[in-house]
């Protein structure tokens, strides 16, 4: 069985609202404490290590991050396979340096100099959305969307030069992608490796482009993704196809997808967070006497037992009947009900008999009024207005 993965914020040592200069100070001290580099041959220390280090990639990236916030986890299973899974945190992403390369950097004493941005680099992402039901929303669902990405051209298969010739190495960098600059400062030699302004970094050069993709290597096709939109889902929340966006840059990953949901409304429920609200009127005979009202829940049908004697406006709880949480779909919120007394408006004449006996047998109201209060009731005027003279 898989060991139980601690909570982010716990391996860190970090309060829930930890801002970015928390992090970072919280992860220097582990990473320092931790490193292979220090601790030679110690797995645990390795563990921790690692541990230390997937959660400040996670946690450093805002939108990570608040993935991590919603989901837990689980925002991070089954990215390995691309579509399926929220996209995964992977030790091997080219952001990886981007990272830690800072830390590392004034850890270890400038391992990284210059700061260049060259060498592989994930692709951008594309933002999409998807329309679901309320019920969808609650239950989960399979959509399917469509989305323009780019594919590696067929007609040169991805080199960007014309078929028939080949991108050659690139004279400046000598295929490499990167220069490099020495140069004296207060601390001695410095080197600063920068990408290569003649290729861009790609080692390569065309000099006759592929009329197809004029050079890039890429052409934009339609695509169908299936999305799997977890159970708990709420308006505006966002699943990741990891891997499906934009291609990388210089050998780089592909970025990803980021589907934004959003819910419909439904006519007669209501949510907010994981519980359901919603109107159910009950007769006046039954909020005097109490009796079973059906109420519709996104469960199908319940029947309630109203207690007699139930007010107006009553608000009851059918626990369990809410919206799954994302983090566990086996915990689910509540459905609270307000039960709404209708006072009768149109009623026949044996019927209005029968409500003035009621009225006899309970006190008349306008005399009871008075006997509280100890005044003669001042009678107000019903007033008549100009258009209904
Ligand atoms: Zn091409
Ligand atoms: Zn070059």
């Amino acid at each position: 069985m898989a060991e139980q993965k601690r909570d982010y914020y716990e391996v860190l040592g970090v309060d829930r609202n930890a801002d970015d200069a928390a992090l970072k100070k919280a992860y220097r001290v582990l990473a320092k404490k931790y490193h292979p580099d220090m601790n030679p041959g110690d797995k645990e220390a390795e563990k921790k290590f690692k541990e230390a280090s997937e959660a400040y990639a996670v946690l450093s990236d805002p939108e990570k991050r608040r993935q991590y916030d919603q989901f837990g986890h689980a925002a991070f299973e089954g990215g390995a396979g691309g579509a399926g899974g929220f996209g995964g945190f992977d030790f091997n992403s080219a952001d990886f340096g981007d990272i830690f390369g800072d830390i590392f950097g004034d850890l270890f004493g400038g391992r990284r100099s210059g700061g260049a941005r060259s060498g592989p680099m994930k692709g951008a992402n594309l933002r999409t959305s998807v329309r679901i039901t309320f019920e969808e929303a609650v239950f989960g669902t399979e959509k399917e969307i469509e989305l323009t990405v780019k594919e590696e051209c067929k007609t040169c298969h991805g080199t960007g030069a014309k078929p028939g010739t080949s991108p050659v190495t690139c004279p400046k960098c000598g295929g490499k992608g990167q220069v490099v600059f020495t140069q004296q400062s207060f601390f001695g030699t410095v080197r600063n490796v920068q990408t290569c302004p003649d290729c861009g970094g790609s080692g390569k050069i065309i000099r006759e482009k592929c009329p197809d993709c004029r050079g890039t290597g890429y052409v934009p096709m339609k695509k169908r993704f299936a999305v799997t939109i977890p159970a708990g889902i709420d308006n505006g929340q966002c699943k990741r196809l990891a891997g499906q966006g934009e291609p990388g840059i210089n050998g780089g990953p592909r970025g990803d997808v980021l589907v934004e949901v959003i819910v419909g409304r439904h006519p007669i429920f209501q949510r907010q967070d994981t519980n359901i609200y919603s109107t159910v009127p009950i007769s006046f005979a039954v909020a005097a006497l109490g009796g079973e009202v059906v109420i519709d829940t996104v469960d199908g049908k319940v029947i309630y037992d109203v207690k007699p004697g139930t007010q107006t406006d009553t608000r009851v709880r059918l626990k369990g009947k809410g919206v799954p949480s994302l983090r566990n779909k086996d915990v689910r919120g509540d459905h609270y009900v307000t039960l709404v007394v209708q006072t009768p408006e149109k009623l026949s004449f044996e019927a209005k008999e029968l409500l003035r006996k009621f009225d006899e047998h309970t006190g008349d109201s306008l005399h009871a009024a008075e006997r509280v209060s100890g005044e003669e009731p001042h009678r107000e005027k019903k007033k008549r207005g100009f258009f209904n003279k």
